[in-house]
């Protein structure tokens, strides 16, 4: 597998379906056969259908925000992996860091989320990072490594095809401000050597890694072009199709 780079969009709780379908037709017309790099939008689950009606037949893939890690049950607002996978989810985001931090989900919930999601063949966009004081701290690393220690607790996994993680410093997400390109690119090189430790180095190589905290089209060239980031993850700027779309041109230029 040559360095094929992954863009997420996440759109957060924006967009109502009929907006999420109107943004979804430009996207379609914007990325008609984008070719060497994977797109993925990620709408809030009611408009996941609507979604996946426009984007049939182009290489626009779809991803939930979140999932519950059980099968099904008396789990009032909670979404299922089979029900995203019916809906047309090839991807889920997993451990967003709104999700840790807003509504408090554990590590430990994380790693059930992740091995159910690679049970039923959903790939997950498994989010880390560090919050501002623990960066000034100097607790970026323990940080991280604890999220990635105890989220891929006990998960196999044989190809790089089937995880996707993606490193979103707390104070980067939604703020306006980024990572430099050097300080995303020594974490990024750090959760490799991670991924070296327990799944080899081939593998490692392999899975990629998404810088997430406000890319937009005018800082997305020299992030994207780190050696150890993969990808984007983003927020703010994928909600504007035009902008979107930018990032993915200098994903594919890179
Ligand atoms: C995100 O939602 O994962 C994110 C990175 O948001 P933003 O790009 O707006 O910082």
């Amino acid at each position: 597998m040559s360095r094929r780079l992954i863009i997420g969009g996440n759109w957060k709780m924006y967009k109502t379906p009929s907006e999420a379908a109107a943004t979804a037709k430009s996207l379609k017309v914007k990325l008609i056969n984008v070719e060497n790099v994977d797109v993925v939008v990620c709408p809030t689950a009611i408009d996941i259908l609507a979604v996946r009606e426009i984007v049939a037949g182009t290489n626009i893939k779809i991803g939930g925000q979140n999932m519950y890690y059980q099968d099904e049950g008396a789990f009032t607002g909670e979404i299922s992996a089979d029900m995203l996978k019916d809906a047309g989810c090839d991807y889920v985001v997993v451990g967003h860091s709104e999700r840790r931090h807003v509504f408090g989900e554990t590590d430990d919930e994380i790693n059930k989320k992740i091995v159910k999601a690679l049970s039923k063949g959903l790939v997950p966009i498994f989010c880390v990072g560090e919050k501002l004081e623990e960066r000034n701290a100097g607790k970026t690393e323990d940080v991280v490594g604890g999220q990635l220690k105890e989220g891929l607790a006990g998960i196999e996994i044989n190809s790089a095809e089937k995880l996707v993680i993606a490193y979103e410093p707390v104070w980067a997400i939604g703020t306006g401000v980024t990572a430099s390109p050097e300080q995303a690119e020594e974490v990024h090189r750090f959760i490799r050597k991670f991924l070296t430790d327990i799944y080899g180095n081939a593998l490692a190589q392999q899975i990629r890694i998404q810088y997430g905290g406000s890319v937009k089209p005018a800082n997305a060239d020299e992030l994207l072009g780190q050696p150890n980031i993969d990808g984007a993850l983003v927020g703010g700027a994928s909600l504007d199709p035009d902008s979107f779309t930018a990032i993915i041109k200098s994903a594919q230029s890179v």
